[in-house]
């Protein structure tokens, strides 16, 4: 998108505005799809991410499955008109019973401890399950998002197979799919292909399978000259080693992947204005029109958003330390070299799709902002800005 049509969608919708690029989505999904040439190949988008039913339904409509990892996300993906058969549902901690729920849904149950994959068989042999593995690598770009290490939360450890396998015999479930997910931002595809070997070995023990999962965890580009994971030679290695499996295997199985990120990070802009210019002694303070409720990433991870000045981009740059207007330290960035910013100007932040919206809540009863989807040279409105309706919806009134 030009820094005109962005310019023009916060025109339309006022400020803040997250924008979606639709063109960026599709082109990410096309370069995965191409870049594992295997017998059959299923992506599952990671709903979290970013869950606009909007999105799913585009998503949907290029053969996008969906990864979620509660009820509601799986409903989500049935409105969006998703088959329920491509909808993998991969909780973590969630009671029995959602389980349950989301079983008479028609979803494809991933299961990650032992305690409820035996109550699960114990009552329900017949529903096929996936089970996800904790291999132990350490992945993922820090301790926050890396979820695949020796005492991170996820997933059966490949120590406890034979109970595992026990569990399994007694109960006389099927296991059809066996996943992992070792974390996000993952840069090196070396430790991807050493997960998937123990995935392999691992997969052997089992018989009836249909697919193996690799998840998520491809890192993108967050700035210029950055790293990306990449998908072109992961695919060309990991298709190898996939196709060597399939044949010790004795049959074809799917290969899965959950990406999240991938397909709608960089597709994503969020638009603020700047409110207040204040200078210190020390620094240039760019105060803007939101804060860490609607982007919290900065603040959460230390994650690094482009920021850029779009309503006068070919001004002079100077440094700035950009801060949102939350009573709490909100800093989006520090000493950001930036085209000289007016009060009134546009700020624009890159790799605002994923992990931004759907993070965003109303601390300091703030609303959060509308979402529009650009498609086709046209800006969609797909979520409306909340309004003061939003905020006392839910509330029981006490008089006193
Ligand atoms: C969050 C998550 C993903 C997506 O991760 P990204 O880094 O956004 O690609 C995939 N699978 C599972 C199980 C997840 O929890």
């Amino acid at each position: 998108m030009t820094n005109k049509e962005l310019l023009s969608v916060a025109e339309e919708f006022g400020s803040p505005v997250y924008v979606y690029d639709a063109e960026k989505i599709i082109s990410q999904y096309n370069r995965l799809t191409s870049a594992f040439k295997v017998n059959e190949l299923r992506i599952h988008y990671a709903v979290k991410a970013l869950s606009n039913i909007s999105i799913l339904k585009l998503l949907n409509s290029l053969g996008c499955g969906l990864d979620t990892v509660s009820v509601q996300e799986v409903k989500l993906g049935l409105e969006a008109g998703v088959d329920p058969s491509k909808i993998i549902y991969t909780p973590n901690g969630v009671s029995l019973e959602e389980i349950e729920e989301v079983m008479h849904l028609g979803a494809q149950i991933n299961i990650d401890n032992l305690s409820i994959l035996e109550q699960f068989g114990s009552r329900h042999p017949k529903v096929p399950v996936c089970i996800r593995i904790n291999p132990h690598v350490m992945a993922g770009g820090n301790s926050k998002i890396s979820v695949g290490h020796i005492d991170s939360k996820f997933g059966i450890s490949i120590h406890q197979m034979p109970h595992l396998l026990r569990i399994v015999e007694n109960t006389g479930m099927r296991i059809n799919g066996i996943h992992m997910h070792t974390g996000s931002d993952i840069l090196d595809i070396g430790v991807f292909l050493y997960a998937s070997e123990i995935l392999f070995e691992t997969a052997q023990q089992f018989k009836d399978l249909e697919f193996i999962d690799f998840g998520s965890g491809f890192k993108v580009p967050y700035r210029e000259g950055d790293i990306e994971t990449d998908i072109e030679d992961l695919g060309k290695q990991l298709t190898k080693k996939f196709e060597v499996f399939c044949k010790s295997y004795g049959k074809e199985v799917a290969l899965v992947f959950e990406p999240g990120k991938y397909l709608v990070s960089e597709a994503g802009k969020f638009l603020a204005k700047v409110n207040v210019i204040k200078q210190t002694t020390s620094t240039v303070f760019a105060g803007i029109d939101t804060g860490f409720n609607h982007l919290i990433r900065p603040m959460f991870y230390g994650a690094h958003h482009d920021i850029e000045n779009i309503s006068n981009p070919d001004a002079k740059t100077r440094y700035y330390s950009v801060v949102g207007y939350i009573c709490e330290t909100d800093t989006f960035g520090n000493n950001r070299q930036i085209s000289e910013i007016r009060e009134g100007d546009l700020l624009c932040f890159s790799n605002a799709g994923a992990y931004c919206y759907s993070m965003a809540s109303n601390f300091n009863s703030r609303y959060r902002p509308p979402e529009v989807l650009w498609y086709k040279g046209k800006a969609h409105l797909i979520r409306e800005r909340e309004t003061f309706e939003d905020l006392t919806r839910h509330q029981h009134i006490l008089e006193f």
